[in-house]
């Protein structure tokens, strides 16, 4: 190893070692320098962005699932209620043919 690929070590973050580092940085973890150095090689490297970006994506959506404890409705009380829907506009259109 030349001295100057262990100098640009020093600077530079490898596509795996964001990968290694990204859980630290969304958690917000990771030491000031390693983070200035990870946010370099983002900014850098669009394949690395692009991950990031689809990380924290599914992370979020994750996080949103876990967080709504509003159940979903249950499907007769939807159904339920489109067919009321449906049949008050029934009455009303032909109410109104009439
Ligand atoms: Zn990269």
């Amino acid at each position: 190893m030349s001295l100057f690929t262990d100098i640009r070590r020093l600077f530079m973050l490898s596509c795996e070692d964001v990968n290694d580092f990204i859980v630290e940085y969304l958690d917000g973890t990771l030491d000031d320098r390693t983070r200035r150095r990870f946010e370099k090689h983002i900014a850098n490297c669009p394949a690395c962005s692009t991950y990031l970006d689809q990380y924290r994506e599914t992370v979020t959506l994750v996080k949103e699932e876990a967080d709504a404890d509003v159940p979903e409705p249950p499907e007769e009380l939807v159904d339920a209620t489109l067919d009321f829907l449906r049949q008050h506009y029934d009455d009303a259109a032909k109410n109104g043919a009439s």
